[in-house]
């Protein structure tokens, strides 16, 4: 038997013997409330989201919710879904010889015509080849045919492609909304013309937002460094620009409701995309602009839907910064009475370090016994001046002093180091602020304070102004790691630190360039994988890879990069231009800070770059000040100039 196009009867019969002697079934049953089965018989454009993660994690994934709802609206076309075995299941299924399959209709992964997957971050990318390995299906995209499906991947690691370039046949850049109905219309059309595979893939380059990197050939100078990216085809676009929807569309209110615990067991609404902050770590905060708000009266109904459809006792109001959400307030107040008595727990999560925030939290009337998450980041405000978060130690204690007041016993703190130009004293402030925050604690409700503090290191991140910094090495954390553990030891402090050599898999990758995808097979076949997992991480494993490809690590991580490196990423045009983060990396190393940009535009480049979807969307859902169409036009002709400086220009 053909494994690969295994029948759903015989994965179905297999897994009742397989099923009773894992961990948690319940991740591999499907079966749940919501969840979409269409019928197989009739001409449908099968499409399968893969999270390459357990269950556990991949179910609160809102991206892909909100393309699961869209695609099966669709007459044409229905939508499934697929998750990475744990281990114990994963052996079984490879001894039982069943291939990775979709929890609705236990259908193999090889039998639909589109594999969707998400990569949100970049210890995915193991997981990734593993899931079509466990398929059946080939891992290089050069090596599949016309009898394969279509694999595409979309999610915030995907701002850079490079280190997966030869196992995805086409990324989708940005907001997958309009994108995804798009590659469905495509694939449709190609199907019943039944030409070749390299022409669903050029006719899928066309489409705004997708990136095929068969399409392009890459170049290094004789020292490693990236030169230039080379069209091979007509069909493919330089740059790259992102996609994005004009308007946030409905939220999708039909979420599926897991038989097990996942992470969040809750209904995710999304306020608003996109932050104004200007936080020059922050990759979320570059790629996703500009901002765009939903209504209140349009949040309202959507919990009001997905309550009666789900029955969910938690809301998870997201955003990457809610109390910059316009209507803030009115949302507060409208759900708080709304739901007032119904045991609702409602969360907002990402809230800014001020008295404002507490009180928000505590119109919501969340339980007093949870902990109150802020997040500084760093601990000098000489360090948050240069990361951009400037808040004075002032205001954060004020804020600390009204949490423990209102009845939070726990004030979760979280901070990076490893920062551009961090020294030994600012990560020894760490320490002390901690111990300062709790002190006001202890204040106000004695032995009954607590505090946690999460220190995780930073990782500089593509299209962002620290874009250019190199990152710390192994011993300077492990050197700030111990100032921590040895400052901080208090009962009532909880220090919690990531691995350094986690931080470096995260750093290789997401400044890789085309050659790592190499290391990331080599690394596979040594058996990578769950690499987010600290039990699964195998550090050998990339060590063996990389000396085995004959690539230094060190290149990605701790090599300086002149201001006017050519970056394998600088392809993809997420509308702000590479100019304007140079500027502001230059402006970080003098500590210049810049405001919220909805208070000052600082001409980042959205605007030339979506000027006409300004213009046709008037008003203040997008926080980007209004074009007319006569000055969108003016913008347009200027906006070749404004791109992204590229190898190709
Ligand atoms: S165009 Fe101006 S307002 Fe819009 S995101 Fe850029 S800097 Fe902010």
């Amino acid at each position: 038997m053909n494994t690969q196009l295994m029948p759903p009867e015989e994965i179905q019969r297999r897994l009742e013997s397989i099923l009773p002697k894992v961990q948690k079934p319940g991740r591999y049953t499907g079966g749940e409330i919501n969840q979409v089965v269409k019928d197989w018989q009739t001409d449908l454009t099968k499409v399968v989201f893969v999270f390459p993660d357990l269950y556990d994690i991949g179910m609160s994934n809102l991206g892909l919710a909100i393309l699961y709802e869209l695609l099966n609206q669709r007459s044409d076309t229905l939508a499934e879904r697929a998750y990475m075995p744990w281990i114990d299941m994963e052996e079984a299924m490879r001894e039982a010889r069943v291939p990775l399959y979709s929890l609705e209709t236990k259908h193999p992964l090889a039998a639909f015509d589109i594999i969707g997957f998400s990569i949100p971050y970049e210890t995915l990318f193991t997981n990734l080849l593993n899931a079509l390995d466990l398929a059946g299906i080939p891992l290089f995209s050069k090596e599949r045919t016309v009898e394969h499906p279509l694999v595409i991947a979309g999610g915030h690691a995907a701002f850079n492609p490079e280190p997966m370039h030869s196992f995805i046949d086409a990324f989708v850049i940005g907001e997958g909304e309009e994108v995804i109905q798009e590659i469905v219309n495509v694939h449709k059309d190609w199907r019943s013309q039944g030409t070749s595979r390299l022409d669903l893939l050029r006719a899928l380059s066309r489409l705004t937002g997708v990136y095929v990197p068969r399409l392009y050939d890459a170049h290094y100078e004789n020292d490693g460094i990236f030169s230039h990216l080379e069209k091979l085809d007509e069909a493919a676009s330089l740059p790259v620009l992102k996609r994005i929807v004009p308007a946030l569309p409905p939220p999708p209110t039909h979420f599926i409701v897991p038989y097990i615990e996942t992470i969040h067991n809750r209904i995710p609404i999304e306020v608003m995309r996109g932050c104004t902050r200007g936080c020059r770590f922050c990759h979320a905060g570059m790629i996703t602009r500009p901002v765009r708000e939903r209504s209140v009266d349009e949040i309202v109904e959507a919990i009001d839907q997905a309550l009666k459809n789900t029955g969910f006792e938690e809301i998870g109001l997201l955003s990457l910064s809610s109390s910059d959400y316009t209507h803030i307030l009115d949302l507060v107040k409208v759900v708080s009475e709304r739901y007032a008595g119904k045991h609702l727990g409602i969360s907002l999560p990402s809230l800014r370090i001020e008295t404002f925030s507490v009180e928000l939290m505590d119109a919501l009337k969340e339980s007093r016994h949870g902990g109150f998450t802020l997040a500084p980041e760093a601990a000098t405000e000489r360090m948050r001046e240069i990361i951009n978060k400037p808040v004075s130690t002032a205001q954060l204690l004020e804020t600390a002093r009204a949490i423990y007041s209102r009845g939070w016993t726990t004030i979760k703190l979280y901070f990076m180091i490893g920062h551009p130009s961090e020294t030994l004293e600012d990560v020894q402030a760490i320490a002390d602020l901690c111990k300062a925050v709790l002190a006001e604690g202890r204040k106000i409700m004695g032995r009954r304070a607590r505090l946690n503090a999460g220190v995780s290191t930073f990782v500089p991140k593509p299209h962002t102004p620290f874009q250019w910094v190199s990152c710390d090495s192994v011993e300077q954390i492990h050197a700030k790691q111990d100032i921590l553990r040895h400052a901080l030891r208090d009962r009532d402090i909880k220090l919690t630190w990531t691995h350094p050599e986690d931080t470096l898999l995260e750093a290789w990758l997401s400044r890789g360039d085309r050659r790592m995808s190499d290391v990331i097979y080599q690394a596979w076949k040594r058996g990578a994988k769950f690499d987010a997992w600290q039990e699964h991480f195998s550090y050998s494993a990339w060590m063996e890879a990389f000396a085995h490809v004959g690539l230094n690590p060190e290149f990605y991580t701790h090599r300086p990069r002149r201001i006017d490196e050519i970056f394998p990423w600088d392809h993809i045009s997420t509308g702000v231009r590479k100019k304007y983060l140079a500027q502001d990396y230059l402006n970080s190393l003098q500590g210049e800070t810049r405001i919220d940009c909805r208070e000052q535009c600082y001409a980042c480049g959205i605007l030339p770059t979506f000027a006409e979807m300004r213009s046709l969307h008037p008003g203040d859902s997008w926080k980007c000040p209004e074009v007319t169409p006569k000055s969108s036009r003016r913008a347009q002709r200027l906006q070749p100039h404004d791109l992204p400086i590229i190898g190709n220009e």
